[in-house]
């Protein structure tokens, strides 16, 4: 069945239905059990009226670019999955606790229980990216992927380990995002290729199983070529203006947004919009069905990572209206995928986490415009002059200009092609410091050895930093910009080790949670042993997270 469109050219229409939207997704994908579109009170009810036993499943919930904030800000707005779920065990001062508050890094630490220094997954482009495996399905562009440089367990291992029946389906528009929270074990992963279908890497299997061509071949992200991605409500009850011109470099920041006429355009454009989130819980709903996952006695996993925030977050800010109109949306969507579960397995043997791989900072141009970034702060900075200057010296000295490491906010250095050319390695880091401090918007620089000797409790942006690079590494400096400030010149992102970058949403829901609002410090590597210790498992390995105790029953 073809999905239906998502706009109609008469705005009445639109209005008269909000969720046409996720309908649309809902009535393309062909999970019968939907049609409660509303969050009910009633599954919940049975799930902490039946007492507490081992969970049949656990479903992780990633927000790819959820900052902690978010929830409380649109609360009024959330009545759906949100809702529910916030009616929980909910932590409002979580933290992913690392300084290069990356997708990648993000996902690896919330089910291993470990900081990037011991997964090894320290940032993007140390992730997945993995030519030696490649896709079963997609554009002839796509790199593979596998998570070979991952190190260590994740909780899915812990499982394996009580028992070996247990499986796992992990599921996301991005591969970093459905590869790492499995960590390396040969499971059910799939991501969204760039030409409309969900796709694996070689390091899984060799071919697509028959249930994920099958949902391939319903072509429900190729649908919405030329179909418009609308306001759910009248534009005067959004908070927030429209027309920003910063926003998406100038081009299609207001809406409607126009899907492209084509079906690989519409099958990319889609990324950035909520029906990406729509089409990937279709997809976790039937792999779940098809894969017959948490029927028990053993434990499984369901891992469902949602990208859409975090592309509309880059491309329109974290401030706009699109935000918004998405979280409403993603609001809409986990509220019909919870409701499903519920129906497809018995919601009291369920155990549900849910938190952000990262959070955001805003458009440096706007944080600065409405006052939040003052001084030097909210600058779009670039240390290429000062690179280059050192090059150039390197050079001048008979030294390999690549001795000096410059990776992004990391310096390392080849000290042996350094002292073969006499070049003093201290003096050159000394130099580069002085140059790099004296640009507007460079924070601070620092040498490893000295953040890891400071006091962790008072001084966040060291400890985030030591929490990052692991103690073996050859880098020599790191450096940290001014609070909202950016390395990028794209519209907003994210990747600092401020608050607002680290912070997210941590949740537990299900009969073993004890619902309430938590203010304490929370991370996310607090979230694996958690749901260890719910499941009655032992991790194999040390972890940096514990046991929030305190909010299980
Ligand atoms: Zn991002």
């Amino acid at each position: 069945m073809p999905p239906r469109p998502i706009s109609s050219d008469k705005p009445a229409r639109q209005r008269s239905n909000p969720h046409l939207w996720t309908l649309t997704a809902i009535l393309a994908g062909a999970v019968a059990v939907l049609g409660c579109m509303k969050a009910t009170a009633s599954a919940e009810g049975v799930a902490l009226q039946q007492g507490v036993t081992t969970p049949k499943l656990i479903v992780f919930i990633t927000i790819d670019q959820l900052r902690g904030d978010m929830l409380a800000r649109y609360r009024g707005d959330l009545r759906y999955g949100y809702a529910r779920l916030m009616r929980g065990a909910w932590f409002t001062n979580g933290f992913q606790d690392h300084a290069i508050t990356e997708t990648a890094p993000g996902h690896a630490s919330t089910m291993s229980g470990r900081f990037p220094r011991s997964t090894g997954i320290t940032s993007n482009s140390v992730g997945v990216i993995d030519p030696n495996y490649t896709l079963l399905d997609g554009l002839p562009n796509e790199v593979g992927a596998s998570p070979e440089r991952f190190q260590g367990t994740t909780l899915f291992d812990w499982l394996k380990a009580k028992d070996s029946r247990t499986r796992a389906l992990s599921v996301s528009k991005k591969d970093r995002a459905a590869i790492l929270p499995i960590g390396r074990a040969k499971e059910n992963i799939y991501w969204f290729s760039g030409n409309g279908s969900f796709t694996t890497s070689t390091y899984y299997r060799d071919t697509l199983p028959t249930w994920v061509r099958q949902f391939n071949a319903r072509r429900i992200a190729q649908g919405y070529a030329g179909k418009e991605w609308r306001l759910s409500r009248e534009a005067a009850t959004y908070t927030e203006p429209d027309s920003v011109p910063v926003e998406k470099g100038g081009r299609d920041f207001m809406f409607p947004h126009p899907f492209p006429a084509d079906t690989i355009g519409a099958s990319q454009y889609i990324a950035s919009t909520p029906a990406m989130d729509s089409i990937t819980a279709l997809f976790a709903l039937e792999g779940l069905r098809q894969l017959d996952l948490g029927r028990g006695p053993q434990t499984d996993i369901l891992a469902v990572s949602f990208s859409a925030t975090d592309y509309v977050g880059h491309a329109y800010g974290p401030d706009s209206r699109e935000a918004h109109e998405n979280e409403m949306r993603l609001d809409e969507t986990i509220g019909w995928f919870l409701d499903s579960l519920y129906k497809l397995r018995d919601s009291s043997t369920i155990a549900i986490a849910l938190t952000g791989d990262h959070g955001v900072s805003p458009i440096p141009e706007l944080a600065r415009a409405r006052g939040q970034a003052t001084g030097d702060q909210g600058l779009r900075v670039s240390l290429r002059p000062q690179v280059l200057e050192v090059r150039a010296a390197l050079r001048a000295a008979g030294a390999d200009t690549m001795a000096f490491i410059y990776d992004g906010e990391m310096v390392s250095l080849d000290r042996a092609a350094l002292k073969k050319a006499n070049v003093d390695a201290d003096s050159l880091l000394n130099a580069f410091v002085a140059a790099a401090k004296a640009v507007p918007g460079v924070a601070r620089v620092d040498r490893m050895a000295a953040l890891r000797k400071a006091d962790p409790a008072s001084d966040r942006i060291a400890r985030r930093w030591t929490h990052q690079i692991p103690p073996t590494s050859p880098v020599d400096l790191v450096m940290t910009l001014t609070r909202y400030s950016y390395w990028s010149t794209i519209p907003a992102t994210h990747g600092s080790p401020y608050d607002q970058d680290a912070s997210v949403p941590i949740i537990f829901y299900g009969p073993w949670a004890k619902p309430g609002t938590y203010t304490t410090f929370a991370r996310t590597v607090d979230m694996a042993p958690t749901l260890a210790q719910i499941v009655g498992v032992r991790p194999l390995e040390k972890l940096d997270g514990v046991v929030l105790m305190h909010a299980l029953k």
